[in-house]
């Protein structure tokens, strides 16, 4: 490509409302322009690269097995009457209505008209598993459009859906998709931390974001020094460190599986920790398993820590909470957390049973048993089948404590420390959520009716081309990594009226074209300060720079974006050189 004929209006000032270096460059460069509020244009040299990141996502997508269609970006309302999120979405949801008067929105994410199409032509377990993507224009009208490409209400996304027979061929899809992004945000050069992310009603870890780490992400993440666990801080599971008002010394709280063992008496032998030392013990009974939760010293259990712990432990009966009407009632009346707060001083944010015999909270050594058996540690005090939600409620989640810097890792006890992140992917599994609502289920091999078990995976495509910058300039401009510069090399004859400038360059960007190299000419009449200025700018990753006096001697000047210093190569040797 000429540069006299390329549509390139670069610009010596940054915009005005432009915060983060990324929307300064990609605008000062001309890749992008704001059309409006988080709406925006790609330019030449923007769009070269956006597809160049697709292609990128497009090769490892295919490569794990899924398979790309084109959906439409307006949906109508009755799939999201269907799913339940006409309601639930918010306004984040563009709405409109056609000439007759019926509803649509612009979508913001596809997992219902995925389902639509699936639930029409799957009919079988034998057409499972399947993943399919698109790659395409999203719109979510964000309260605070931001950051340029960063945060736009219109933006292009690649989103793909997995859909599995059960649960444990859905894991197998989830992995392929997340190896599948490792390799993808790899090959983009980032510096990046998978992390641990909420997954809703879902146990487990089934949901993962790519962060991207800068300075300017919107995000927050912690990752452990020790074991390399990483989780958004609103997920990230700390162990609680707490000063006994008592001693004065650092408490420890740990959580510890105890198999079988179910009375204090049983725990302590288990592991061989004397009663005593165990002041506070909560028990859990999760599916089989039965988790203790010790505190050893005199100390209050820090609750919201505590909370945090309880909720993951909550979310797992979300499940066993969807059979209800199994569950026998509750006799006793429920207390409010404040209640039992005040009656019994029981750390937790979750309710017990009153009505009780008031000695057996004053051991304080509160239990909870699968689904959920709620009571005191002593023998016949504990009521089998409450459900949380109907019996009981759990309240402080809201203001729970996001995980920071130097919080303890649950995992390990190493330290945390934290990073900003841009979320540039996110891979969730979504369950039964969307085919049980819509009816999407095939026949498994009993000729049974099964719902769909889905799992969903974004990536951020535009966001992608401004993280990429957040990461990669200088004060002089872009610094793109070679797989997605725009182009590879520029080529700049700096003395436009010097006939042998002008053919050395005319025949350096010929030889690299045909090798097959992405090369720009700037062919322009201007002088050599604006050109290596542009080039700088635009961040082209190689440049070769031909000066009538180096010429004499047969020398051209190649410099790489990133590196400090530029080398003098001989003219004919200098297209073997780049290639
Ligand atoms: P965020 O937390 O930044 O609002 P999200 O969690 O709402 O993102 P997802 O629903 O997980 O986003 O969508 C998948 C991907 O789409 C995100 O990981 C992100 O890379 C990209 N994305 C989401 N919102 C935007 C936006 N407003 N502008 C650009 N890219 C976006
Ligand atoms: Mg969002
Ligand atoms: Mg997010
Ligand atoms: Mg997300």
């Amino acid at each position: 490509m000429r540069l006299s004929n390329l549509f390139m209006p670069t610009r010596k000032e940054d915009p005005a409302d432009a915060e983060v270096v990324s929307h300064k460059l990609l605008v000062r460069g001309a890749y992008i322009r704001m059309v409006t509020r988080g709406i925006y244009d790609f330019l030449p040299l923007g769009w070269k690269s956006v597809r160049k990141i697709e292609a990128i996502i497009r090769e490892e997508m295919d490569r794990a097995g899924a398979q790309e269609v084109r959906l439409p970006a307006v949906q109508p309302a009755e799939l999201w009457e269907e799913s339940g999120r006409w309601q639930e979405y918010g306004p984040e949801l563009l709405r409109f209505k056609d000439r007759k008067g019926s509803e649509y929105c612009l979508g913001p994410t596809h997992e219902e008209v995925m389902t639509n199409l699936i639930r029409n032509d799957v009919g079988s377990y034998k057409d499972l598993p399947l993943n399919l993507y698109q790659i395409q224009t999203k719109f979510r009208d964000e309260t605070r459009p931001r950051f340029g490409l960063m945060r736009g209400r219109e933006f292009i996304m690649k989103d793909a859906y997995s859909f599995d027979i059960d649960e444990e061929s859905a894991k197998v899809s989830y992995q392929q998709m997340y190896d599948a992004y490792q390799r993808i945000f790899d090959r983009l050069g980032f510096e990046y931390a998978a992390v641990e992310a909420d997954s809703g009603n879902i146990g487990g870890s089934l949901s993962h974001e790519f962060q991207v780490l800068a300075e300017t992400g919107e995000d927050e993440i912690v990752r452990c020094v020790e074991c390399d666990y990483a989780a958004n801080v609103e997920k990230a599971e700390t162990r609680p460190t707490e000063v006994s008002e008592a001693t004065g010394e650092q408490l420890e709280m740990a959580t510890v599986d105890t198999p079988g063992a179910k009375t204090i008496e049983e725990i302590s032998a288990f592991l061989d920790v004397p009663a005593s030392n165990c002041v506070k013990t909560l028990l859990f009974h999760v599916a089989d398993q039965t988790v203790a939760v010790l505190v050893r010293g005199d100390h209050v259990v820090n609750e919201i820590k505590l909370t945090a712990f309880l909720r993951e432990q909550l979310k797992v009966d979300a499940a066993a909470k969807e059979n209800k009407e199994d569950a026998k009632p509750f006799e006793l009346n429920m207390a409010s957390d404040a209640q039992v707060k005040a009656a019994t001083g029981a750390p937790v944010g979750f309710a017990g049973p009153v009505g009780l015999e008031i000695p057996v909270f004053a051991d304080l050594e509160v239990q909870a048993l699968s689904n959920f058996v709620v009571g005191a540690n002593a023998a016949d005090k504990h009521h089998t089948n409450v459900n949380h939600g109907r019996d009981f409620e759990v309240t402080a989640f809201a203001d729970l404590r996001l995980a920071q810097a130097g919080d303890l890792c649950a995992r390990c006890g190493g330290t945390f420390e934290s990073h900003r992140g841009i979320e540039v992917g996110h891979v969730f599994y979504l369950g039964t959520k969307y085919s049980d609502a819509m009816g999407a289920g095939v026949q498994d091999q009993n000729g049974k009716m099964q719902s769909l078990k889905m799992g969903c995976y974004g990536i951020g495509v535009t966001r992608i081309l401004a993280a990429v910058v957040e990461q990669n300039h200088d004060k002089n401009g872009i610094i793109w990594p070679m797989a997605i510069a725009p182009y590879q090399v520029i080529v700049l004859p700096l003395q436009m009226k010097n006939e042998e400038v002008i053919e050395a360059g005319e025949k350096i960007y010929a030889e690299l074209q045909d090798a097959g190299i992405d090369v720009l000419l700037d062919d322009r009449k201007a002088g050599a300060g604006s050109k290596f200025k542009d080039a700088d700018l635009v961040g082209i990753p190689v440049r070769i720079a031909i000066g009538s006096r180096g010429l004499k001697e047969g020398m051209v000047e190649v410099k790489v974006r990133s590196a400090a210093e530029n080398e003098d190569i001989p003219l004919a040797d200098a297209v073997e050189y780049i290639k």
